[in-house]
């Protein structure tokens, strides 16, 4: 369901909870209380904040259903395998990935491009990205709540074709876009562009930048966004529903 009127029931059986770490570190919940970590890069994150990079928070108030790692890099995955340990949850990624941490079978979620893991009332789609990896191909993530909601995290990624079936299989109406730009990604500019050329998301959430001096910054994104609506621009330690 993907029109207007699907939208509202999916939005009147409740909310979807996210909370940005910063990076591309997100906390997500969802409206059936079904929580994830997306990309753990929490502890010796710059812009974290210090409460938030207590780690010990996984274990009961934070503790997740699942833990969800893009690609093999450290400013995605620093933080995985601590809090699986600590929190019990599975790490949901690249098969080659999710091997690499060596955690206990019951632990290790590994699936590859096209696949759907069903966590708690939600499913994860594991969808293409174009960077690299250390550990299997990089990809991004659609979350599929219960009424057919989706939520698209990027992961690192430049603009791409691919996307335009992204959006034809998926619908994603919040999107959490890299926008760091610098060596590493899609610039703001160009996250810009992914937006309007190929989706119909109801929110963006620009995410990858501000975390080093190399990276886009607060100004560079608010610039390229002011103007639409539908961008939610956070600070780090934020939480919006959604
Ligand atoms: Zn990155």
């Amino acid at each position: 369901m993907s029109d207007q009127s699907g939208r509202s029931d999916a939005r009147a059986s409740g909310d979807v909870k996210v909370r940005w770490l910063g990076h591309a570190a997100f906390e997500v919940e969802s409206p059936g209380g079904t929580k994830l970590v997306i990309d753990p890069f929490i502890k010796d994150n710059p812009v974290t904040p210090e409460p938030l990079k207590k780690l010990d928070r996984y274990k009961s108030a934070d503790k997740p259903n699942a833990i969800l790692v893009s690609h093999s890099h450290g400013d995605h995955s620093a933080d995985a395998k601590e809090i699986a340990k600590l929190s019990g949850a599975p790490v949901i990624g690249m098969v080659e990935l999710v091997a690499s941490l060596g955690l206990p079978s019951e632990q290790s979620k590994g699936g590859n491009i096209g696949g759907e893991i069903r966590v708690g009332d939600v499913s994860v789609h594991l969808v293409p990205a174009t960077h690299s990896s250390e550990a299997g191909s990089p990809i991004g993530f659609v979350i599929e709540f219960a009424g057919g909601r989706t939520l698209y995290h990027t992961g690192d990624t430049w603009i791409m074709s691919d996307m335009a079936l992204i959006e034809e299989v998926h619908h994603p109406d919040i999107i959490l876009t890299c926008a760091g730009g610098g060596p590493y990604t899609q610039s703001p500019k160009v996250a810009a562009l992914s937006i309007k050329k190929f989706f119909k998301p109801s929110v963006i959430v620009p995410m990858h930048y501000a975390t080093f001096p190399v990276l886009a910054t607060e100004a560079d994104v608010r610039a390229v966004f002011a103007g639409d609506a539908r961008a939610a621009i956070m600070k780090p330690g934020d939480t919006k529903s959604f």
